[in-house]
């Protein structure tokens, strides 16, 4: 399976390339007009689309009119098939009615062979010399650092260069062959890494004993801005004003980035541990377990489960919901299973039953992922082979432990 993320470069364009840039913008809408209207025709079983043909038809003269490189040419003919079969599938297949493609000089789309990328600045094919832009705040729309993606185990497909009110982007999508591993095949032995996130103490714990994060480090950075916020909002001036609008998105940014390197961690985890499934809890229902979650923390556990969910998919893990009723006052142990208020007495487990001591989060993830298995194994025999891993092995769902040692 091919995973593509897209990821949009703020540029930094000196002034004096500007021009260039612009006039780029205008000869590649000049060449990709050109060939729609050559493509074009009113009845639209005529609409030529076909690049070889409308290459022949119209390389030269663009050539000979304006001063693009090949490349660059090519994409315009490119984009402008592209544009003319969208219009004859829309009048033919889907009966709609469409018009000729209009240009309107606000893209540019780069290869191989007309950008260069470096690690902290690109180099692009103009109508003249070559142009050299820095990367601006290159944080992906989901708040990914780039450099996640600015590796060579992605491959740089195209890239698109667009202008808006004087600021250049660039959108880049990159793309990378991921095993097929969340095929049938695993699927049947899925191993799965349960998690469980908490409002204080560590932010989420795994079945493998994996302790990440701090919610209460997350908790204490939010009370700071809303303090600071605060004593902005009394001195009311217009300087106050844009303070609070800076420490905001400061503040977002912060913890956007933490829940990210949490999540990277928890995937880290899952990999690590061969699991092809990574278990949460329902949110909608750690709402009403968890009476005092804040808005904030609400945000903080969906921005961090969605982040993993992001970056399980380009290892084919797959992420699921379970109940999470009780999840924190079961005994986990073997197949006691135990319920009771007073098995957990704060970062303490202790089962009165079976006497078995656990960290109370290591238990409550032992029970998310558990829940999983179950789930699995309710809804079809094939999943008869599905595991739990734990900290040094794992549980099949008859509760049979095979350490790690003993795993091949
Ligand atoms: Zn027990």
């Amino acid at each position: 399976m091919e995973v593509v993320r897209n990821i949009q470069l703020k540029l930094d364009v000196s002034e004096e390339d500007h021009e260039l840039l612009d006039e780029t913008f205008e000869q590649f809408r000049q060449a990709a007009q050109h060939v729609a209207d050559h493509g074009w025709d009113d009845n639209p079983y005529n609409i030529t689309d076909t690049k070889n043909t409308l290459h022949k038809a119209t390389y030269s003269d663009v050539r000979e009119k304006l001063s693009l490189q090949s490349s660059l040419v090519q994409s315009a003919r490119n984009l402008a098939a592209t544009a003319l079969g969208n219009c004859k599938d829309r009048i033919i297949e889907d009966g709609e009615t469409a018009s000729k493609p209009v240009f309107k000089g606000t893209v540019v789309v780069y290869n191989g062979r007309t950008i260069t990328y470096n690690d902290n600045h690109v180099s692009l094919a103009t109508t003249d010399k070559r142009v050299t832009a820095e990367y601006v705040t290159p944080v992906n729309e989901d708040g990914t650092p780039f450099e996640d993606y600015w590796t060579d185990e992605w491959e740089k497909a195209e890239a698109t260069l667009h202008e808006r009110d004087g600021t250049y982007y660039l959108h880049v999508a990159v793309k990378k062959e991921v095993q097929p591993d969340s095929s049938d095949e695993t699927s049947e032995n899925g191993v799965v890494l349960g998690v469980d996130l908490n409002v204080d103490g560590y932010l989420a714990v795994t079945s493998t004993g994996a302790f990440l994060g701090n919610a209460d480090y997350l908790n204490h950075k939010r009370d700071e801005y809303e303090r600071r916020r605060g004593n902005l909002q009394q001195t009311g001036t217009r300087s106050a004003h844009l303070t609070i609008k800076s420490i905001g998105s400061r503040f977002a940014r912060w913890s956007v980035d933490y829940l990210h390197r949490v999540s990277k961690a928890l995937v880290r985890e899952a990999i690590e541990n061969d699991c092809t499934a990574i278990a949460f809890e329902n949110l909608k229902h750690i709402r009403k377990r968890i009476s005092n979650a804040s808005k904030f923390q609400q945000w903080a556990f969906r921005e961090l489960q969605r982040h993993v969910e992001y970056k399980a998919e380009e290892y084919g893990i797959d992420v699921d919901d379970v109940s999470p009723a009780y999840t924190s006052q079961q005994c986990s142990h073997g197949e006691c299973g135990f319920t009771h208020k007073k098995n957990r007495d704060g970062d303490e487990f202790e089962c009165l039953k079976c006497g078995k001591q656990l960290h109370a989060d290591y238990n409550a993830a032992r029970n998310v992922g558990w829940r999983l298995v179950q789930h699995w194994l309710k809804s079809g025999a094939e999943r008869a082979t599905s595991q739990l891993a734990l900290e040094s092995g794992t549980l099949n769902a008859n509760g049979r432990f095979r350490p790690t040692a003993l795993r091949s």
